[in-house]
């Protein structure tokens, strides 16, 4: 199978295509550089050209052009996927949605978008039609689609009280085309959603998302301290468990990372200080202001609805999940970063116990709290000193020997970014959608090498050679 780029290209000539090559060089990377096991393999990584639909009828005739000529195809939200997610390993077409944004109805608790629409302007959009938003986004809001979000995130601002994306409930529709001769139309609930979400477009292009909303606020952002981080942990923790108190984030930073890399915050909190990052219901407030009393040790330092820092510091939430890392990366270019899950009974122990693995600061532990099956555990994204490829790989097993499950960020395959083994619904479904494996190819090791055994690193076969 030899692609045909140049027939591919030449029979889409009539749609928006982007010839400039410093925009299809753009256009083919995304935040992948957060790793620098990742940014030593990927960062020639460039496709051959993108192209830009403007309706669920371009994109059939997308996928019907590339397939009828073996051109492999890369969707693109806003790129702003950590892993390389985005990036065409193979080259081949880039296919952006940025055009694809409309909001198209809005009812009570739901809303109906095409998935190329800023999760941003969806909030406003859903404010202004009936005072509703989404139960959960990504802390790239303001810049990251929707689409991207369900087929490369995972959960985020608003999962202290949903969950995560996959959570029954959390998707309610997805409307999905397949790679084939003559491109399907496929719509799925239920079950079903668990094939084409979080899957990187490997085996489908969502052309239109269903997504469940829930009453919108204008959150109160704080800042809280504590000289002790388990502490601080456990005031995150217990919070989320106040059923009657409505938070969309708490967040949890270990001392020195506020001091060191918020640069805002730094003149009100010392070396000492743990932080947590909080977003409380407006009417909320008070029961949280009575809960906080009762936890001598905890301090609050900033709240947004009080004029009382001189340089505000922004949404709290960018302080949050991985925009730790990008507000840490700024200060130091060293700092990398692990996905970990700490679940079970009692998630803080794990969480001491890599504290204690880690005492001179080469991790650092900035935690998220999550609910999961009625539960609240911790999404931990650490900080992380790099020093060498093999360091890194020895932090993750000695998490990985003391029970933390690894989302390994420093990989850009699904299975090594996820549990480590076969995903059977996608995978199938793969078969099904996508027969001739032209969908954002390497990033599904199941299709390439169905016997992986996890050992080491997988490396795609058809990455581009660097030049
Ligand atoms: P892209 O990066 O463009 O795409 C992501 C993946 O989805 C790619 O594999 C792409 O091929 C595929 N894709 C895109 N659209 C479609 C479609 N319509 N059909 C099929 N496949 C498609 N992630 C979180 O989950 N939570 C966070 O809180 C979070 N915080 C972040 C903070 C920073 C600073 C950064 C850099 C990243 C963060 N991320 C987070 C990762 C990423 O920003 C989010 O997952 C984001 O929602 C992705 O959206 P996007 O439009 O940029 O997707």
């Amino acid at each position: 199978m030899t692609p045909n780029i140049a027939a591919a290209k030449a029979d889409l000539a009539h749609l928006e295509i982007e010839e400039r090559e410093a925009t299809i060089r753009s256009m083919s990377r995304d935040f992948f550089w957060y790793s620098p096991v990742l940014k030593a393999r990927l960062d020639h990584v460039v496709a051959d050209f993108v192209v830009y639909p403007k309706s669920e009828d371009e994109i059939l005739e997308i996928l019907a052009t590339c397939y009828r000529h073996d051109c492999p195809v890369t969707t693109r939200g806003a790129g702003t996927g950590n892993y390389g997610q985005a990036m065409p390993l193979a080259g081949g077409c880039v296919m952006s949605l940025k055009n694809l944004n409309r909001v198209k109805e809005v009812h009570p608790g739901r809303v109906i978008v095409e998935p190329g629409c800023l999760l941003k302007d969806l909030d406003a959009h859903c404010r202004a039609d009936s005072g509703q938003e989404l139960r959960m986004f990504s802390s790239t809001w303001a810049t990251a689609t929707i689409g991207g979000f369900i087929a490369g995130g995972s959960g985020g601002i608003g999962s202290c009280t949903w969950g995560a994306l996959r959570d029954l409930g959390n998707i309610i529709r997805l409307r999905v085309a397949t790679m084939e001769e003559t491109p399907r139309i496929l719509e799925f609930r239920g079950e079903e959603l668990a094939r084409v979400s979080h899957a990187y477009g490997t085996n489908g292009i969502i052309t239109e998302i269903e997504m469940p909303l829930a009453p919108a606020y204008d959150w109160v952002d704080l800042f809280v301290t504590s000289d002790s981080f388990p502490e601080a942990a456990a005031f995150a923790r217990d919070l989320a468990k106040e059923d009657g108190i409505l938070i969309k984030l708490a967040s949890v930073y270990e001392a020195p990372i506020a001091h060191e890399y918020f640069q805002r915050v730094k003149p009100h909190v010392s070396a000492e200080s743990n932080l947590v990052g909080l977003m409380v219901a407006p009417h909320a407030m008070e029961a949280f202001l009575t809960f906080l009393g009762r936890r001598p040790g905890l301090r609050l330092i900033y709240r947004s609805d009080a004029a009382d820092w001189d340089r505000k510091p922004g949404p709290v939430f960018e302080y949050g999940w991985n925009h730790t890392t990008l507000r840490a990366l700024k200060v130091d270019p060293s700092i990398t970063y692990l996905q970990i899950r700490y679940g079970g009974t009692d998630p803080l122990e794990k969480v001491e116990a890599m504290r204690n693995a880690f005492p001179d600061g080469e991790v650092m532990q900035h935690l998220e709290v999550m609910r999961e099956n009625g539960n609240t555990i911790f999404a931990g994204l650490s900080m992380v000193k790099f020093t060498s490829e093999q360091r890194l790989d020895e932090i993750v097993r000695i998490h990985e020997e003391a029970g933390c499950l690894i989302f390994n960020p420093h990989r850009y395959t699904l299975e090594e970014g996820g549990r480590q083994m076969v995903d059977d619904r996608q995978l199938k479904f793969k078969r099904e959608a996508d027969p001739k494996g032209l969908l954002n190819p390497g990033k599904m090791i199941s299709w390439d090498v169905p016997d992986w055994d996890y050992s080491r690193m997988y490396a795609y076969e058809k990455l581009q050679a660097a030049e």
